[in-house]
């Protein structure tokens, strides 16, 4: 078992020439945008998945009361033996949300349930299955802690305490996490707008009849799914024939209403010249080689006031290099404190088949292997057109772009799908 591959090919420093890694550009794009500014207000349940845009300080303790972790009965803890027993009179209960009036005398217990405030002069809860209850008696071993079982006011969140800060995603549990604080409205970064189209002559929107040598365009599907999940708008203007005045006309019109301009497609070499003098004419683009596979070409820029990400046309790049390098700074556009993406290490069932140069983004089937560990598969065809296997997939597998063939056994990186956007 072969745990780190070494480089293979002595062309390496060829291929890389010239190529740009995902973080270099990364960090290119990322020191090119500025956040967007705007804000709006919403009430907490619409706010989910936005970007918060202020500090959120909690206005109370909590939990607001020391209360009990459990149902049994409060006490107090000089009451309790070291060795033996001892037998407290229970008088009274203490409901959530209906506490004891009174205070606990020496000898004394109250029933508790869950939730319910302490009871003055009670300090600890003994839960129910350690005490033996008998009429209107309790008793109760050794062994206890001061302070058992009992939630502290303030222990969770205290007031005053900073909580949430500027950039942080609202995720289910931020909800929960606000309302407990009673707070019913957030302020949030308003929405990131996003254009997108497809530029391709061969490309039929959906509802139209496919004539020879021409496809369904599927990269509006996949980027406008990415995006949903995103939570930006998304302004979707359609297939774009390989035209000049089209592509032009495209262009100033996205840029005229949307933050971010997003197409698939025309930036190949192939094609890149075409697309290169028309984007010349109208704002600021550069066509970079990104040293990542799937991908490789991506054009950066700015079309008027608008940020632009030109994609490559196969659909497996597109998903890539969305993943890899729009998403990031999309978030950070959107305000987003940044979070590096979950990436874990595991062995890998079967040889992989890679050549040096490029960083890999394979995909991958992670499962548990019969031993209980966790391990990845190849998810089948590679290709940068085979959509299905990326569906049947639920990671990437991450190769650094040195290593070559990666044989069975290796431990490599995986960054699973879920989760991610
Ligand atoms: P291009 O980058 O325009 O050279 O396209 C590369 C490959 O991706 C070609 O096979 C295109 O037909 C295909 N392609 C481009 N755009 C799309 C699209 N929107 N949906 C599906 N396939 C596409
Ligand atoms: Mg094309």
């Amino acid at each position: 078992m072969t745990d780190v591959p070494k480089p293979q090919d002595p062309c390496l420093a060829t291929e890389k020439r010239g190529m740009l890694s995902v973080d270099e550009a990364l960090g290119r794009i990322r020191t090119a945008l500025v956040p967007i500014t705007g804000f709006e207000c919403l009430a907490l349940r619409n706010a989910l998945g936005r970007v918060l845009a202020e500090e959120i300080t909690s206005p109370l303790d909590v939990p607001g009361y020391d209360n009990s972790g459990m149902d049994g009965y409060a006490v107090r803890a000089a009451d309790l033996p070291e060795e033996g027993e001892v037998t407290l009179t229970v008088v009274g209960t203490a409901f959530a949300g209906q506490p004891f009036q009174g205070e606990l005398r020496p000898g004394q217990a109250v029933r508790i349930m869950t939730g319910a405030v302490i009871p003055g002069g009670a300090d600890t809860v003994i839960m129910q299955e350690a005490a033996v209850r008998e009429g209107e008696t309790v008793r109760l071993g050794a062994g206890h802690k001061r302070g058992e079982n009992v939630r502290r006011a303030g222990e969770d969140m205290a007031r005053g305490e900073v909580v949430l800060s500027p950039g942080k995603r609202l995720n289910p549990v931020e909800l929960g996490l606000l309302a407990s604080l009673g707070v019913p409205e957030v302020k949030v970064s308003r929405r990131l707008r996003v254009a997108i189209f497809s530029t391709g002559d061969e490309l039929r929107s959906l509802g139209q009849p496919l004539g020879e040598g021409q496809i369904y365009d599927s990269n509006r599907y996949t980027l406008h799914g990415l995006l949903s999940r995103l939570g930006t708008e998304i302004i979707d203007m359609g297939v774009i024939p390989d035209q000049r005045e089209a592509i032009s006309e495209a262009f100033t019109m996205a840029s005229q209403v949307a933050d971010v301009l997003i197409t698939s497609g025309g930036v190949s070499v192939g094609e890149a010249d075409y697309v290169k003098e028309t984007l010349e004419a109208l704002g600021q683009v550069d066509f970079w080689k990104i040293a990542m596979k799937p991908g490789k070409p991506l054009a950066f820029g700015r079309v008027s006031d608008a940020v632009f990400f030109g994609l490559p046309g196969n659909p497996v790049s597109v998903m890539a290099t969305f993943y890899q390098v729009v998403q990031p700074s999309l978030r950070h556009l959107m305000g987003q404190s940044v979070t590096e993406a979950l990436r874990i290490t595991v062995r890998t069932a079967e040889r992989l088949k890679k050549s040096p140069g490029r960083q890999d983004f394979q995909r991958g089937i992670l499962e548990r292997g019969a031993d209980g560990e966790w391990v990845v598969h190849s998810a089948g065809r590679q290709g940068s057109h085979v959509l299905s296997g990326v569906s049947r997939a639920n990671c990437f597998i991450v190769l650094p772009a040195e290593w070559g063939d990666v044989e069975a056994g290796t431990l490599v990186e995986v960054q699973p799908f879920e989760g991610l956007v």
